[in-house]
């Protein structure tokens, strides 16, 4: 089941368009079985479940973090973490950047933006992102690299609503790309889209689908 499900996004998903198969909740057989069908990239939200999966199944598999982290565990995920989509503070990309340079890495952020009408979800607005590119602090961190933007859309059946709101991310990474990475071709990434929304998301520019209930049924 989980393999099919798989077969037919990746045959609808655009050239360059990155599957995130978030397996949060689910146990390590559902992981195993889309690994098996080729999966090699899995989105988790919690440190301690990611960090449980990623001592327990194979070490080739990219392990994303794409939900809230907060500062104090950082560590636990510094020494194999592929990338964390939801930096959403200087300090957190501090502390990201003081744990990789321990582990002796550099790892892949994304900077995640507010673009819901909802005031649960995490995230910076243009302007904090400016302040924290301009700081000197910032061109310090040699153990991080910013590869693009995050985002998460309202939860709603309105599409225009949520169109709008990855047009918004969308115009976000291209004002940061062109004001301060407009020569690294790292920038690249822009996360937008899960199971309800991700065809809407790549119409709209999205680099990076993050997609776990389509993939491996509801939690
Ligand atoms: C759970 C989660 C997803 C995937 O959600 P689905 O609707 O199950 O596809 C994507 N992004 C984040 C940040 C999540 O927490």
């Amino acid at each position: 089941m989980i393999k099919e499900k798989l077969t037919e996004i990746h045959s609808q998903l655009s050239d360059g368009v990155t599957l995130v198969a978030v397996s949060k909740t689910k146990p390590n057989e559902a992981v195993m079985e889309a690994y098996e069908s080729g999966q090699r990239v899995f989105g988790e939200n919690k440190v301690q479940e990611l960090v449980g999966k990623a001592e327990a199944l194979p070490k080739d598999i990219q392990w994303h973090l794409i939900g809230h982290l907060q500062r104090n565990k950082v560590k636990y995920i510094a020494p194999f973490v592929s990338m964390i989509h939801s930096v959403d503070s200087f300090r957190l990309l501090k502390e990201i950047n003081k744990q990789a340079l321990k582990n002796d890495r550099v790892i892949d952020c994304l900077l995640q933006f507010h673009i819901a009408d909802e005031e649960t979800k995490f995230g910076l607005d243009l302007s904090e992102a400016r302040e924290i590119l301009e700081s000197n602090e910032f061109q310090e961190l040699n153990n991080v690299r910013i590869c693009g933007v995050m985002g998460m859309a309202t939860f709603t059946d309105d599409e225009g609503h949520v169109r709008k709101e990855f047009r918004k991310l969308k115009s976000i990474f291209d004002i940061l790309k062109s004001e301060y990475f407009e020569s690294e071709d790292r920038f690249k990434e822009i996360s937008m889209g899960m199971s309800g929304d991700w065809k809407l998301a790549i119409s709209e520019g999205s680099t990076m689908v993050r997609i776990g209930s389509s993939i491996f049924g509801s939690r």
